[in-house]
């Protein structure tokens, strides 16, 4: 049995995030599942380091996946380095770098239509907020040039009177 002090400390250091495909559950609209990330079926425990915070889509097809070998194990989200298994191409996929990434990628079908769709505005979003920064530095300067120019005029209209 899982208390919800638990239940909350692993929603906490997941940061709210499915810890396999990093939905957010305000995204989803309700609090998300707990996984074993060591099944329970495979007499896996209820401790803080096996349990994953995942949305429902990504516990479904991780089901009771699980394999001795470490090679053929899924990426523990807190204790792997996704980034060495998997990288994001351009157009919002995820491509396997290693055996263990391709795996992890197939199992949990982290290449789903909306999570492509989702990783792609995340891009986006990220992209918009680069060029709004840019754009409100230019505006910063424009209006220093300004205040520059209104005190040249000053002076000139100073002199002229
Ligand atoms: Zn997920």
């Amino acid at each position: 049995m899982i208390s919800r002090k638990l239940r909350e400390s692993v929603r906490t250091a997941y940061d709210f995030c499915c810890g396999y495909c990093g939905t957010h559950e305000n995204e989803i609209g309700s609090e998300l599942e707990l996984d074993h990330f060591w099944p329970s079926a495979a007499n896996g425990r209820d401790n803080a380091d096996n349990l994953v915070y995942c949305c429902s889509a990504c516990n479904r097809n991780k089901s009771d996946y699980w394999a001795h070998d470490e090679r053929q194990r899924l990426l523990h989200p807190q204790q792997d380095e996704w980034a060495s298994h998997l990288q994001e191409a351009e157009d919002g996929r995820l491509t396997a770098l290693t055996e263990r990434g391709a795996i992890h990628l197939q199992r949990l079908r982290l290449n789903r239509p909306q999570l492509v769709t989702a990783r792609l505005l995340r891009l986006q979003r990220q992209e918009d907020a680069q060029e709004i920064a840019a754009l409100r530095a230019e505006i910063e300067r424009i209006n220093e040039h300004r205040a520059e120019l209104e005190t040249q005029l000053q002076e000139i209209s100073k002199q002229l009177t």
